[in-house]
């Protein structure tokens, strides 16, 4: 079913907080959500270590935006995000990118949210494969939303849930191979070689003696979210329960190179029996469209998935902040002598991968009627 912009009515912003607010992903909630339409920043925690300081001190000396601290943020104090409650009566709907090496503290804490009626966002890895918690790629499979009638039950939820998105390694090219899929041609295997932005290392990231004139070809995890994730994202709900896909294989490469913001990657593609042409390939691209954009949900890019002619393109300085930073801009499709296709693909990985697809996570949920 379509729907409008024109037909989800917003009569009072929905009050939103940040669980990690102090962070590169929250700093970018911060920075993004800044006039958002539909959403008002209210509450901001962090660390105990922030906790209690307004939100310009703590983040002094460690604010990596390129504009100022919104004045409606500046003199918010910082809660402490592992106390539940300092968030009651605050908001109806947090963006949680905190991080603690604890996944189970994080799994709880995140359900305490819910239980306390309010709608998790979550950047975080720790519910990516929780059995009743939807892994949101929304151009791909908002029907995962499906799966919460089930999570509320499990347990006893009223307002509140999770919902996570996936890892920003995945971004730049799941979207344009599932375009690839939803058009009839089979995707049997990838080979994807990511080359990542040290903002994805969180704050301070990355050592400058491992960053200058280096590469590091290793990020610890990334490259089995790269290959697992994928196969939730484009699985099913059978049953109530998740299916994953697996009739795509993929073999992924993680490399930490010295890019502020912008994930690329080169992918060699194999398709099933039916191949497309190389034309037929860059229009699917070209005129792809999904929920988002039916929707007009305001952080969703026009173009999900933008080819480029250009033969040295894309480039993250040059292409990481085009259409909001939210879409995918891919380049150099051609014959692979090994498989069928490569090409390379790009996307913003603390927009698109982390905060900006949290936003677009949150406006969908929104616009289907899930935030009270
Ligand atoms: P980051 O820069 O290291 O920020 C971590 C945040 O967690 C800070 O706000 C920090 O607060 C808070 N924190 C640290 N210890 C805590 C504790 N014990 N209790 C509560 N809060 C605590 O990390 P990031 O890059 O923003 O990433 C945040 C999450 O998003 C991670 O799960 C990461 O995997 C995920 N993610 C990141 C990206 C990316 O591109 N960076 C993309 C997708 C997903 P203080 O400032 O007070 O220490």
């Amino acid at each position: 079913m379509q729907n409008n912009i024109s037909n989800i009515s917003i009569k009072n912003k929905i009050p939103v907080g940040i669980l990690g607010a102090t962070g590169i992903v929250g700093q970018n909630y911060i920075r993004l959500l800044e006039n958002h339409p539909w959403f008002d920043v209210q509450f901001v925690s962090a660390s105990p270590n922030s906790a209690g300081k307004t939100y310009s001190q703590a983040v002094d000396g460690k604010w990596q935006m390129l504009t100022p601290i919104p004045d409606s943020v500046k003199n918010l104090i910082v809660a402490d995000a592992n106390i539940v409650d300092s968030v009651i009566g605050q908001c109806k709907l947090v963006f949680s990118c905190f991080e603690i090496s604890d996944k189970k503290a994080i799994q709880d804490l995140e359900f305490g949210y819910a239980k306390a009626g309010i709608v998790v966002v979550s950047n975080a890895s720790a519910h990516r494969w929780t059995d009743d918690v939807p892994m949101l790629l929304p151009e791909i499979n908002s029907s995962h939303l499906d799966i919460l009638e089930l999570q509320k039950t499990n347990h006893n939820l009223t307002d509140g849930f999770v919902v996570v998105k996936p890892n920003c390694s995945i971004q730049s090219y799941l979207t344009p191979i599932y375009a690839l899929m939803e058009a009839g041609f089979e995707v049997k295997k990838l080979i994807v070689n990511t080359l990542q932005a040290v903002s994805g290392a969180g704050y301070p990231g990355v050592s400058s003696m491992d960053m200058i004139d280096n590469i590091v070809p290793y990020i610890g995890g990334e490259e089995e979210k790269t290959e697992n994730e994928p196969l939730k994202i484009l699985g099913s709900i059978v049953n109530n329960q998740f299916s994953n896909f697996n009739d795509l294989v993929i073999s992924a490469h993680c490399n930490r190179v010295p890019v502020i913001d912008g994930h690329t990657a080169t992918i060699s593609m194999l398709f099933g029996d039916k191949k497309p042409t190389e034309q037929e390939i860059i229009d699917i691209w070209t005129n792809f469209r999904s929920v988002p954009q039916d929707l007009a949900l305001p952080f969703a890019p026009v173009h999900p998935i933008a080819y480029t002619q250009e033969s040295n393109r894309p480039q993250p300085r040059k292409d990481r902040d085009t259409d909001k930073g939210m879409r995918c801009t891919i380049g150099r499709l051609r014959v692979c002598p090994v498989f069928d296709y490569k090409f390379v693909a790009l996307s913003h990985n603390t927009v698109r991968g982390a905060a900006g697809g949290g936003i677009l996570n949150a406006e969908l949920l929104v616009a289907k009627g899930l935030v009270g």
